[in-house]
């Protein structure tokens, strides 16, 4: 049960810190009540139906209550890049990525934010935006927080990234992790039937993300198997290979140092034929690291992968020719 206000008492998240953001305190995820935002852009590295021929409408919030010490987005989760937004320019980034083509909003890292975001795109749905909205999360939720949410969300895109209560404390330093994300999951599942258009872009459902760790492959079979049993033939699974080493300035904890190898990732896809999942993705492996985002470059995933929109530290990205950016 939240607070009438929650952010006066914070408890969006299993973190339940308590603290008072409404006033200006911190709790684990960093964040006050006020949204700040650290870039919006068509995203062209999604799955294909998040994809479609526009691109994802993404839009990175600042902060995070999950805090994985590999996170290759650390530089928002974690460092704090990123700066207040309010209703009105909210509303403007969303109609803008919708004029610029974008096939949804895609919110990343948003669990934290809530209540501010079910606000302020509420006030987006009013002013004409009429893109689906889709809630990329880590999984790591709290019921009365989804529930704020859901009235505005059309897609849900959890993480499930571990299911043993002790691997996560070793692994992320939050044993609740599987019992709340298997929760959020399943409520997520009965919120939305999986729906896509003749183009096979989605337009409302669940698909769940999982990261396989190398060398962990017990915690990918746990969630395989637990996906099959709970979800097979009613949400699509992406399964994510790219792990790879990314050090955090200040972060102390071991993290896998390597990447993913062929054989394990054969062994991911014998999995999947044994736990009847046929429904989503599987990534191909990526060697190398020159697709990590760098937040502080113009373009964090470089020009094949993103067309900037709107940045923190430098607002709307316009282009020479006026029609192709319109500004609001
Ligand atoms: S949302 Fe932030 S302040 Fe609230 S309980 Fe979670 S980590 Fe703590």
């Amino acid at each position: 049960m939240l607070h009438k206000d929650p952010f006066s008492s914070c408890r969006l998240c299993p973190r339940d810190c308590r603290v008072n953001r409404r006033a200006g305190e911190r709790g684990v995820c960093g964040e006050t009540a006020e949204l700040r935002l650290a870039t919006a852009s068509l995203h062209f590295g999604e799955e294909p139906p998040l994809i479609g021929e526009g691109g994802s409408g993404t839009i990175f919030v600042t902060g995070c209550s999950m805090k994985c010490p590999f996170c290759q987005n650390h530089q928002i989760s974690r460092c704090g890049a990123g700066r207040v937004v309010g209703k009105e320019e909210f509303v403007s980034i969303c109609l803008t990525l919708e004029d610029a083509g974008a096939e949804n909003i895609n919110l990343v890292t948003p669990s934290h934010a809530a209540p501010v975001l079910a606000d302020y795109l509420g006030s987006a749905k009013d002013s004409g935006l009429g893109l689906p909205v889709a809630w990329n999360s880590s999984g790591f939720e709290s019921l009365p927080a989804v529930e704020i949410a859901a009235p505005m969300v059309d897609i849900w895109l959890p993480d499930l990234k571990i299911l043993d209560s002790a691997a996560a404390e070793r692994r992320y330093g939050v044993p609740g992790y599987p019992a709340a994300a298997e929760a959020a999951v399943l409520f997520m599942a009965d919120l939305r039937p999986l729906a896509v258009d003749d183009e096979g872009v989605i337009k409302r459902g669940l698909m769940v993300r999982h990261l396989v760790l190398p060398g962990e492959m017990e915690s990918t079979r746990e969630v395989l198997r637990w996906f099959g049993e709970h979800l097979a033939g009613r949400a699509w699974l992406s399964v994510m290979t790219q792990y790879t080493p990314v050090r955090i300035p200040g972060e102390k904890g071991n993290i896998p140092e390597r990447q993913l190898n062929q054989r394990e990732y054969d062994t991911v896809l014998e999995w999947l034929d044994e736990f009847s999942i046929d429904d989503g993705f599987v990534q191909d492996l990526l060697p190398g690291n020159d697709w990590l985002p760098d937040f502080n470059r113009g373009n964090p995933f470089g020009s094949s992968l993103s067309k900037m929109i709107w940045r923190w530290d430098g607002g709307f990205v316009l282009s020479a020719d006026p029609s192709a950016n319109p500004e609001r």
